[in-house]
């Protein structure tokens, strides 16, 4: 049984190019895609985060979709509490080999942490 966890130094899913996810349109109401849109910077990535730290600057306000835990992704995907840590993680190494690499030092320590 692997329980997941966000690991530190990462961010991969604060990278929010809308063309990099296209079915954002199958999982977020039409006012959170409004938000996540508004939240798209020039470069893809999400202007709340610092790139430099690699940490999100507004963490405690952060948008519910965001926020890994069993309401949000019950809401968004229908995944049942009980599946939530499989499919977090997934959606975790999905989110860091295609932004740092399937080869990437954050993608081996993101296995080793979950
Ligand atoms: S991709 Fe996963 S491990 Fe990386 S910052 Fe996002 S939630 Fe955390
Ligand atoms: S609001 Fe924070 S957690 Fe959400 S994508 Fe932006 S930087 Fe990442």
């Amino acid at each position: 049984m692997t329980t997941w966890q966000c690991i530190s130094g990462c961010g991969a899913c604060c990278y929010l190019e809308p063309s990099e996810r296209p079915d954002l349109g199958e999982y977020l109401t039409a006012e959170q895609l409004q938000q996540y849109l508004l939240m798209v910077g020039n470069d893809g990535w999400c202007v709340n985060f610092d790139r430099l730290n690699r940490q999100c600057q507004i963490y405690d306000q952060r948008p519910s979709f965001c926020r890994v835990q069993p309401d949000t992704f019950e809401a968004m995907f229908g995944i049942e509490p009980e599946e939530l840590d499989e499919f977090a993680i997934a959606c975790c190494e999905e989110n860091i080999e295609s932004v740092y690499g399937d080869r990437s030092l954050e993608l081996l320590r993101f296995q080793q942490a979950v």
